[in-house]
């Protein structure tokens, strides 16, 4: 799409991203600072999303996502057509009422979590029929159905129906089969949507083969969509893997004014990675996991709270850090609460490393705009072999069916 048509078609949508920082033309950084603008509000981007699963991001209530810096949450289309049913929020006012929550929501297109059930499905070239993860019923979600699921929640962004494909675990075969009917899928989403008050991102699949990538981001970018979905990553690649994939992907789209989005992210380093080579939103349900396990990170590294030395530590957590777990407690609190299985446990230590993951995009937001980008990624990634040895598998960083 040329400039001009592209500035036509954004005045007239329900989301705006505008750039405010652009990459320097020195090539040192494709990190780029930006604004979106929705229905219920702005998102600073880069970003990350908490993700609520079902209408809730785990232990926390909307007063809880709003003091620990959320601006934009994502939903799961999956879970909330299956329970309470997409219709019943709809009748309840929608997703945000029903919820509580008056600020952006992105929906996913339930995808993931469709591919993610194994067995329980089959895809065809209409779309998929599966099996609940719940009772075993029967369910079949084609693109068409997925956008009128997403319509009738009605989130402020909805996304067009995909199949990913694990990318490190799958054939070439199986990457260009699934890449080539998401672009058909990617259409007919398009076409199905018509809510005005709602956009809609497409989704760019291609695996790890570059050819493949290159193939599909050319072609959802040439779509008419709000927003780029960059999806089949953080999954089972690694590190090189994944920065090779988004290397073939954001270079093609540099003059493309619409927002990046590279679904399923979460470590705080690999999102750090993926900003500098110029992705603007994330989502993850990965630091609230592994916050209820009892795993907390702090700029020193990661605290396992269950761990029988925190017992007698009258520190906090982290010293300067706002959330309200470190404003009024100590670690040995904490592990206190975990050993007894107290409920509270598990939303303080979510608190903290939602808190943790949003002061630090903050901190990547600042230093994009004081154009000290590169920098904080030569001094952060420098100690990452010591705090982050593994890659984190994709059942610890996205919802699958069986939950966030
Ligand atoms: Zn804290």
């Amino acid at each position: 799409m040329t400039a001009e048509s592209a500035a036509a078609v954004a005045s007239t949508r329900p989301v705006r991203f505008e750039t405010l920082t652009p990459a320097p033309a020195d090539g040192s950084t494709r990190a780029r600072l930006g604004r979106l603008d929705t229905p219920h509000g702005a998102v600073e981007t880069p970003m990350f999303m908490p993700v609520g699963t079902n209408a809730t991001v785990k232990a926390l209530d909307p007063d809880d996502l709003a003091e620990v810096g959320a601006q934009i949450i994502l939903a799961n289309t999956y879970h909330l057509y299956l329970r309470p049913g997409h219709e019943r929020i709809a009748r309840l006012g929608g997703l945000h009422r029903f919820m509580g929550w008056d600020r952006p929501i992105l929906t996913d297109s339930g995808g993931f979590q469709v591919v993610s059930l194994g067995d329980l499905r089959v895809i065809d070239d209409d779309g998929a029929t599966f099996r609940s993860h719940l009772d075993g019923s029967t369910h079949r979600f084609t693109p068409e159905h997925s956008i009128a699921v997403q319509e009738a929640l009605g989130p402020d962004i909805a996304v067009a129906f995909d199949q990913p494909v694990p990318p490190h675990a799958s054939t070439r075969a199986e990457v260009a089969e699934a890449t080539a009917r998401t672009l058909r899928w990617a259409e007919r989403s398009l076409a199905a949507h018509d809510r005005p008050d709602q956009a809609l991102f497409g989704i760019i699949q291609g695996g790890l083969e570059a050819d493949l990538r290159a193939d599909a981001t050319r072609a959802i970018a040439a779509m008419a969509f709000d927003g780029l979905c960059i999806g089949g990553l953080a999954g089972d690649e690694t590190s090189a893997q994944r920065a090779a994939a988004l290397d073939v992907v954001v270079p093609i789209l540099a003059d493309d004014a619409r927002p990046r989005y590279l679904m399923g992210l979460g470590s705080p380093l690999d999102m750090l990675d993926a900003v500098h080579r110029g992705v603007d939103l994330f989502d993850s349900v990965l630091p609230a996991r592994i916050a209820r396990n009892g795993t907390l990170w702090t700029p020193a590294g990661r605290l396992n709270m269950r761990n029988a030395r925190f017992l007698d530590d009258p520190a906090p957590v982290q010293d300067d850090c706002p959330c309200r777990l470190c404003r009024h407690h100590s670690r040995a609190y904490l592990a206190h609460l975990f050993r007894a299985d107290e409920l509270l446990a598990y939303r303080l230590a979510t608190c903290h490393n939602l808190t943790y993951c949003l002061d630090f995009m903050g901190r990547i937001r600042t230093a994009i705009a004081a154009g000290t980008l590169p920098d904080l990624v030569r001094d952060l990634t420098a100690g990452r072999a010591m705090q982050d040895p593994a890659p984190t598998p994709a059942s610890d960083t996205q919802a699958g069916a069986k939950g966030g």
